[in-house]
């Protein structure tokens, strides 16, 4: 079984970056920026802001974390959030989820402007997306297409399942793997006898958010299988995902790890997306 390195991947990916990044640099007299909220005193969402701090600084680009208290009332993020879009040193916005109960994420997802929304989230961005024009592309799903892309997986003809239809993941996914004409099933918590979709994929994306669901008796042989799910409750408490890796040794033709499978591509993409969005108004 070929083992979908997204590490790997995701290396080459940020080194095609720098020189990029340093043309812009040159042109423009400054660096691609990341602007990156976050709201409250959430543990992990601290780790994650600064290793997405560090991993702008560490290709060339720029990031500012803006912490904001708890208490933060709606429309203080919005101004926030607004005073980011109108910034022109500002090329990407990132509002670090979840935010604490009383501010409302959609209103968030109305007000980042598809100019600079890193994430490719936000209601305008997926319009844009599913319209077929979009600026950036969710950056989840299109780090998969990258992945494939990378290992010579052509996925056009092939009958692919996506599991899970969040705006995040599911549905943005299924989007990309139609653009690259695959035929796509979108497989979800109602669907009844899962497997039995999932045993005639030629490709599943997997991304039901349920530790281990999936194993070798769920795909057919030389099934090429991409595991979404992220979860720190696997054996010893260790990082697993949707699907039970260590079965598909000798059964699957491919399949990425968890961890070092879809994670790293993720930011890999939200820097990506950053690097594309300055480029696009630079050049606008
Ligand atoms: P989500 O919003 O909870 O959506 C989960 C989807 O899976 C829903 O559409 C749900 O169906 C479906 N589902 C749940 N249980 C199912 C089952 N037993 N059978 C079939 N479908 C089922 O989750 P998400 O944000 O899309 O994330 C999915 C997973 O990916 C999570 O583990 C998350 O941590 C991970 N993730 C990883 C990355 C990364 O960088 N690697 C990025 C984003 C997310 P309904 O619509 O019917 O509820």
């Amino acid at each position: 079984m070929l083992v979908l390195d997204g590490k790997e991947v995701s290396n080459q990916v940020r080194s095609s970056l720098v020189p990029r990044i340093a043309a812009f640099k040159t042109k423009n007299g400054r660096a691609p920026h990341l602007a990156v909220i976050i709201v409250g005193e959430d543990a992990a969402s601290q780790v994650y802001v600064r290793n997405k701090k560090a991993s702008c600084e560490k290709i060339g680009m720029t990031s500012t974390i803006h912490a904001l208290r708890t208490d933060t009332t709606q429309e203080e993020l919005t101004e926030m959030i607004q005073t980011l879009n109108n910034d022109a040193d500002v090329d990407g916005i990132l509002v670090q989820f979840p935010l604490p109960k009383h501010l409302s994420s959609d209103e968030v997802l109305k007000t980042v402007s598809p100019l600079k929304d890193a994430d490719g989230l936000t209601y305008s961005s997926l319009g844009y997306f599913f319209a077929g024009s979009p600026l950036v592309k969710p950056c989840t799903p299109q780090g998969v297409m990258t992945i494939l892309k990378h290992y010579n997986i052509n996925v056009e003809g092939m009958n692919a399942v996506v599991v899970g239809r969040s705006n995040i993941v599911g549905k943005p996914m299924a989007m990309l793997l139609s653009e690259a004409n695959a035929t796509v099933t979108i497989c979800h918590s109602k669907t009844k006898n899962l497997s039995q979709f999932t045993r005639n994929a030629d490709l599943v994306v997997v991304a039901a958010g349920k530790a281990q669901l999936l194993g070798k008796e769920d795909f057919k042989k030389d099934a090429i299988v991409v595991d979404v799910g992220m979860h720190g409750s696997g054996q010893g408490g260790k990082l697993c995902g949707d699907v039970r890796f260590s079965e598909l040794q000798g059964w699957a033709k491919a399949a990425t790890p968890v961890p070092g499978g879809v994670g790293p591509m993720t930011i890999t993409t939200l820097l990506e997306n950053t690097c594309l969005l300055a480029e696009k108004r630079a050049n606008s």
